[in-house]
């Protein structure tokens, strides 16, 4: 091999070659990287390997091809960010598998992504058994998603959206009066409902279930509309005396029906809050025409191996190649007679079995074989959505091109991790080059070139420390990676905590659970093992999660200040719960689930909004002798208040530039430049600096800053033990990455710390965690159980599973063969248990 790093001005061969990149916080970096290589990109979370390989490779790769290609999306690029680098040279086209935590839209499933589904409509319009007499389909036919397919009463979705008497009416103890009919409008809509029922003769004031069934089903279902006179404010009798004396109305109201307005609302209305609120009114059931199924009839009727195209979808992967493999090897049975009348439907037959076969056999290989085509992909997880791309790619057949992968391992059980590499090592050999960002040490070893970044992260990263052939990063001092890869020290051998009492599931039913029992110990550090698709997911972050919320009386058990998802009919249904809690529960005050998910959306929440350090330096600035003078209150250095703000930008700093079919982007607001308030706002300092210069200071620079005021010290003494203090005050959301989200969450509970009895549920805390961050990690979830609380955590590092104190195996393998419950105990029993696929990959960890 070559040098590894070159910093002279000449070309070599074969090299992508970057001068001056400065994205985000790269440090003016200069690197030589080669093409047809497995190159990972490492370095602590926060150095600038996504700023590297997305933000500037993959950017750029991007930006020049969208040039080539189209006039039109050339005039959308001036509004595009642009790369910050002076110079990239040899760079092929680039594809980016990155992992995507938005939700793609519900109608894409596992067989649209993976174009499998494309085949098989082929294969049951051209080779299908058709009822006789009924006409040759086209393939367009067999989806749900074409006017020609989808079935007429659901339109393809498989579910019909009414309501109910139970939907409309929860409590029928309640009278009308009571407001019996929640569904109804609130404030003075639903009393003008109920007064025009009170003209005409309902009773409003006995208990909905003892009206009778007639009044009943007309107020909810009726779709007539009655005009008629209303005497507000007067008792059911002064009302009819009033009839009775044709007085003067107040008004005339029309009534409409509780099933009429809800689905009317819901149909039409354009706030999204009146859409939210109607949808809780509603229940969606299996479409009665196709059963679910999303199909016409006529398409349901053809069948392929003696079942129709939906039930083929269904299957899983694994066993719909196993169907498949008889057909492609030209070996299964069929009836004689009709090859020998019709011998083109033989070969039609085999020829798109082998191509399915021969693209199946990739997913499965990836450990994907659990997967059914007809699985949504807003139901899959980063990994999954990103490794089903992945086989998707391996057979495009496409060469020249580089691959730009965000961490392909996550997810993946340390026993996936070889078909992982296969499926790299394939594409490689098929003439592409591999970017890969990754933290997990059996991928990093398997590197052809390492780009380390570092030495830490934010302003204190954003070099490249080394470029060259893993062997090289052993003499690289500065970097933090060389140590984990190469003089990896089991951990220090300790003692696992004892459990202070048992939280005990049982009858748990959820996707590929059974009915299974469960016990999960309290008071200490637990890690949920298993292959991907075993079913931990659904054991600990579905119904875990949810009998506990339930017993709370926790509503939305999500990490505290996420965003609620936006009602739709597109949505899943919500899956019943099966399963109870049978002990425990009196030693569980509180739930909390730490995710990744960004703490916001907009630019309008960050790092001191969210931890609530914000409310404290307002309140400093309002105690200030000039805010006082100005009559300034802690609201007024709100940027969400208006008072204080910029209106240019509604305090935002920014304002958001919308794109055709491209995500929207941010650009800096021209008024206040960036400030996000006025002008006189700005005239008011504290020691010195304005409300905007202190959102512009580091958490580091704050601590200084800040000396001596408890308000926002203990806030910012906790951000820098879960090691940011490189972060901006004022970091809008939008620029966290999902680890440095995930740590502030936690910074937020550790300054609760003391309460005691919660629930902390992680769902692979180390995604995007190098190694020493993920260590970093451990403190601090140990330091949350020292504080009497329990934490479990879905996990496929073997590193921090070896650092727990109980640990519980689910398996043995994905889908219909895991679901199980293989063995709990302290790691080293775990490690040491035969029938666990975890034990060997764990037992190498344990001292
Ligand atoms: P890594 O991939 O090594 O975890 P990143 O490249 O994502 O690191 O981030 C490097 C630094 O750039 C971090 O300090 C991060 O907060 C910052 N950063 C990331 N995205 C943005 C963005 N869109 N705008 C500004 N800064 C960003
Ligand atoms: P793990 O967390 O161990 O990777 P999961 O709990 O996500 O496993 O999945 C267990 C099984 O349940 C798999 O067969 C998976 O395909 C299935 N499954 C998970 N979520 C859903 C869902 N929303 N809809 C249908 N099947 C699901
Ligand atoms: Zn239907
Ligand atoms: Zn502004």
């Amino acid at each position: 091999q070559t040098r590894p790093t070159d910093h002279s001005g000449e070309r070599r061969e074969g090299y992508v070659r970057v001068r001056g990149a400065r994205e985000h916080n790269l440090k003016d970096v200069d690197v030589d990287i080669p093409r047809g290589a497995l190159v990972v990109f490492t370095g602590v979370s926060g150095s600038g390997k996504s700023s590297l390989a997305f933000g500037t490779l993959y950017a750029e790769a991007q930006r020049r091809y969208l040039e080539s290609v189209s006039p039109y999306a050339r005039r959308l690029f001036h509004q595009m960010p642009v790369p910050e680098v002076d110079e990239v040279d040899g760079l092929p086209p680039a594809v980016a598998l990155q992992q995507q935590r938005g939700s793609p839209t519900a109608r894409s499933s596992v067989g649209s992504v993976s174009t499998l589904s494309n085949s098989l409509r082929m294969l049951y319009s051209r080779a299908g058994d058709y009822p006789p007499g009924q006409e040759i389909l086209y393939a367009e036919s067999f989806s749900p998603n074409t006017p020609e397919g989808a079935c007429p009463q659901c339109s393809g979705l498989g579910r019909v959206y009414e309501v109910t008497e139970q939907s409309l009416v929860p409590d029928d103890t309640l009278t009308i009066r009571e407001r019996a009919v929640a569904a109804w409008p609130p404030a003075w809509h639903g009393q003008n409902l109920r007064d025009i029922l009170v003209t005409m003769g309902y009773d409003v004031d006995t208990p909905w279930r003892d009206l009778p069934k007639k009044d009943r089903d007309w107020i909810l279902f009726t779709d007539e509309t009655p005009t008629v006179p209303v005497y507000a404010g007067l008792t059911p009798k002064e009302t009819k005396a009033a009839l009775r004396r044709k007085d003067t109305p107040s008004y005339q109201g029309t009534f409409t029906g509780a099933r009429r307005y809800v689905l009317q609302t819901f149909a039409n209305t354009e706030s999204a809050s009146m859409k939210k609120r109607v949808a809780r009114y509603m229940v969606s059931t299996e479409c009665p025409l196709c059963r679910g199924k999303r199909l016409r009839r006529e398409a349901l009727a053809v069948t392929f191996a003696g079942i129709d195209i939906m039930e083929l979808s269904r299957m899983p992967l694994a066993r719909l190649a196993d169907l498949l493999t008889p057909y492609a090897a030209g070996q299964a049975k069929v009836d004689k007679a009709r090859a020998k009348e019709h011998p083109e439907q033989m070969i039609v037959t085999q020829r798109i079995a082998q191509d399915l076969c021969a693209r199946l056999q990739v997913l499965l290989d990836l450990g994907l074989g659990y997967l059914a085509l007809e699985r949504s992909t807003p139901t899959l997880s980063p990994g999954e959505l990103q490794r089903l791309r992945l086989a998707t790619q391996v057979r495009s057949n496409l060469f020249g091109v580089v691959y730009v992968l965000d961490e392909p391992s996550a997810g993946l059980h340390p026993a996936d991790t070889e078909a992982l590499l296969d499926a790299l090592a394939q594409l490689k050999s098929a003439g592409n080059s591999l970017f890969v960002v990754e933290h997990a040490l059996d991928v990093i070893r398997r590197a052809d070139w390492i780009v380390d970044v570092g030495p830490q992260a934010g302003e204190r990263g954003g070099q490249v420390l080394y470029s060259g052939v893993p062997d090289g990063l052993r003499k690289v001092e500065s970097s933090q990676t060389r140590h984990y890869l190469f003089n990896e020290k089991p951990l220090a051998p300790r003692t696992p905590r004892e459990p202070a009492d048992w939280l005990r599931l049982e009858g748990v039913r959820r996707n590929n659970l059974d009915g299974i029992s469960a016990a999960f110990p309290l008071g200490v550090l637990t890690a949920v093992t298993g292959v991907s698709g075993s079913g931990k997911s659904s054991l600990v972050s579905q119904v875990l999660v949810e009998l506990v919320g339930a017993a709370l009386g926790q509503g939305a058990p999500e990490g505290e200040g996420a965003e609620p998802e936006e009602p739709g009919l597109e949505q899943e249904a919500a899956l019943p719960l099966e399963g109870r809690i049978v002990a425990g529960m009196e030693n569980v005050r509180r739930m909390v689930r730490v995710d990744q998910k960004p703490i916001g959306r907009t630019p309008r929440s960050n790092l001191a909004t969210y931890t609530g350090l914000f409310d404290g330096v307002r309140k400093l600035f309002a105690a200030t002798p000039d805010a006082k003078k100005r009559r300034f209150d802690a609201g007024r250095f709100s940027f969400n208040v208006a008072k204080g703000r910029c209106e240019h930008c509604a305090g935002e700093g920014f304002v958001m530039v919308e794109l055709l079919f491209l995500p929207s982007v941010y650009a800096p607001c021209p008024t206040c430049e960036g400030a996000r308030y006025n002008a006189k706002t700005l005239e008011v300092r504290y020691r010195g600096k304005n409300i905007a210069e202190v959102l512009g200071m580091t958490v580091g620079e704050a601590l200084d800053f800040f000396e001596g005021e408890p308000l926002v010290e203990r806030a910012l003494q906790v951000l820098r033990e879960v090691g940011l203090d490189y972060l901006r005050l004022g970091q809008p959301a939008t620029e966290l990455s999902g680890g440095e989200a995930q740590r502030i969450k936690l910074a937020t509970e550790l300054q609760r710390a003391g309460r005691g009895n919660t629930l902390y549920i992680l769902d692979e805390p180390t995604t995007g965690l190098h190694p020493l961050d993920a260590d970093r990690l451990m403190l601090q979830l140990n330091r949350l159980v020292d504080a009497g609380n329990t934490v479990i955590v879905v996990e496929h590092t073997m590193r921090v599973v070896a650092g727990c104190d109980w640990v519980i195996d689910v398996g043995p393998g994905a889908g219909d063969e895991g679901g199980r419950l293989i063995c709990a105990g302290p790691p080293a029993e775990v490690a040491a248990c035969r029938a666990s696929r975890t034990a060997p990959y764990l037992a190498a960890h344990i001292a």
